[in-house]
């Protein structure tokens, strides 16, 4: 089961069992759920076709899965919202390559705000920390920030690859792994 997979819509007369032509109960039911999942789905569904495209368009790797662009309510690097709307913001969702030249692969990508991704660039952490070093004010910080992010998906990335060996111990780094990419996505960092 992936995280875009909905509860069943119910009735309350037909339970799990829509009769949809003849239930307008039913239909309801189905209808809510429907929607509140294409709600959902939409930004993902969006993000994975434009990074699918700029993938093809630079030879990058490309294995992503709907299912792997998780979208979230506050930028995980700036800890700024995250909003959606019909026109491209700061705040825009954006798909950020953890490493760059890795490519839109599982396991290197993150949503994270557009302002968040145009700062990065393809600037490494060490970078990102001399520009905190070069600059002043709120921008110092929000480089600072994009390095302490940088950071902890890199840490992210090596629990991965530990979680990938054979047996007991793979499948406790697999726990570990599982647990810090939820705390990443959920990032309601304090600003
Ligand atoms: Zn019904």
């Amino acid at each position: 089961m992936s995280v875009y997979d909905p509860p069943n819509p119910v009735c309350p007369t037909h339970g799990e069992r829509l009769r949809r032509s003849t239930c307008p109960a039913c239909n309801a039911a189905y209808m809510r759920s429907y929607l509140k999942t294409q709600r959902r789905l939409k930004p993902a569904v969006a993000l994975h076709s434009r990074a699918r495209q700029r993938a093809a368009r630079r030879g990058l790797p490309f294995n992503l899965r709907v299912g792997d662009v998780i979208v979230p309510t506050v930028c995980p690097a700036l800890g700024i919202p995250i909003l959606i709307g019909p026109t491209r913001s700061p705040y825009s969702p954006s798909l950020d390559r953890i490493r760059p030249g890795l490519g839109y692969v599982r396991g290197n990508t993150r949503v994270i705000s557009d302002k968040a991704n145009r700062l990065k660039g393809t600037l490494d952490a060490e970078g990102l920390i001399r520009r905190a070093v070069q600059s002043v004010d709120q921008r110092r910080e929000d480089y600072a920030r994009l390095a302490a992010y940088l950071e902890r998906e890199l840490l992210l990335a090596e629990v991965r690859r530990k979680a990938g060996q054979e047996g007991r111990a793979g499948v406790e780094w697999a726990k570990v792994a599982a647990f810090l990419d939820k705390a990443f996505q959920k990032a309601d960092w304090p600003r």
